[in-house]
């Protein structure tokens, strides 16, 4: 089994007809770095910022920030970096003392950030003097409205402003937004012309779109990423991302999902980020399939009234290029 996962990784990532394709691998903490280079990623795509909350209470200082993001930016240099501002609340880390009543619908994420601007101004800061070598990205959690990306981009500015006339050395992020409440879907026109790319995050897409909670045992045969509801989501969000000429990547558990992708590459999509280790699987199906059958059976799932349906069009069509 080793040596058909080196196999793969060498293989390049393409379709069968050529196109090319990039994967990328979701971290929680540096020490995964190895896993990265060992199956053929390009880089990272996703790192979970949060993981770095002390106690899961505490947010660590600017300096500490510092060097754990310019550790991992110089070992993976030229390779992208996307660091994803702390994503803290919901049902993640607590970061308050206040109980809320429905924690995935309160504090959380960017809204947090915003609100505590000693949290947002160090994460940022921290960032922008690690990213001497130019490969960190700037990714943004639980985005709902353009004002919210508005306030990060002018905190951001501010501080290059600041660095920059300090005479400090860095290089300025892209910066990206993710995808995971349907209400940035429904605005997908107008934030794919503001950022520098999105980032497609299908768990909580699900959770948000079908009112389950990712975490509630009792409900989980109701969390189903194939619902027409996500599937057209995911059409809608891709399709004005290359429209509008702005990177997609997914970066949910979807892209785990080797039934998932004649649906995805067939919306457009070509760069997925997931844990390393499911790389070599996904790859190994996506060199199976071509394009414009790809196409063809995405146009015939958004038609399709249920999971169930759009499974099974999947499962058949994966049986048949095997
Ligand atoms: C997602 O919501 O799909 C995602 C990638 O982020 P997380 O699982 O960390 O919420
Ligand atoms: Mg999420």
């Amino acid at each position: 089994i080793e040596a058909d996962v080196c196999r793969l990784s060498d293989a390049p990532a393409q379709t069968r007809c050529g196109t090319p394709l990039h994967f990328y691998s979701n971290i929680d903490f540096r020490e995964e770095l190895q896993s990265v280079q060992s199956v053929g990623s390009e880089g990272v795509g996703l790192f979970r910022s949060e993981n770095l909350f002390i106690d899961n209470t505490k947010a660590p200082q600017e300096h500490e920030q510092q060097a754990y993001y310019r550790e991992m930016a110089e070992a993976l240099h030229p390779a992208p970096l996307v660091i994803r501002l702390f994503d803290i609340g919901g049902d993640k880390l607590i970061y308050s003392s206040i109980s809320e009543p429905n924690p995935n619908l309160g504090w959380r994420g960017i809204r947090i950030l915003i609100d505590v601007p000693e949290i947002l101004d160090s994460q940022l800061l921290a960032i922008l003097k690690a990213n001497t070598g130019g490969n960190i990205q700037v990714l943004l959690p639980m985005i709902s409205s353009i004002e919210e990306i508005r306030h990060i981009r002018s905190a951001l500015d501010r501080h290059i402003d600041h660095l920059k006339s300090a005479g400090i050395s860095f290089r300025e992020p892209l910066l990206g937004a993710m995808i995971e409440i349907p209400a940035a879907v429904l605005i997908i026109e107008e934030i794919t012309k503001i950022v520098d790319f999105i980032s497609i995050g299908t768990n909580d897409l699900t959770q948000y779109t079908l009112a389950v909670d990712r975490n509630n045992e009792i409900v989980q045969d109701l969390f189903e990423k194939f619902h027409p509801a996500i599937v057209r989501q995911l059409h809608t969000i891709i399709s004005a991302a290359n429209r509008n000429k702005c990177r997609v990547s997914l970066c949910g558990d979807m892209g785990s999902d080797p039934l998932a992708m004649p649906f995805l590459l067939g919306c457009g999509l070509r760069e997925f980020s997931v844990v390393s280790s499911d790389i070599p699987e996904i790859k190994s199906t996506c060199r199976l399939l071509d394009i414009e059958s790809s196409e063809k059976i995405a146009q015939e799932c958004l038609q399709l009234d249920s999971a169930q349906k759009i499974k099974s069009r999947l499962q058949r069509f994966l049986g048949q290029v095997k």
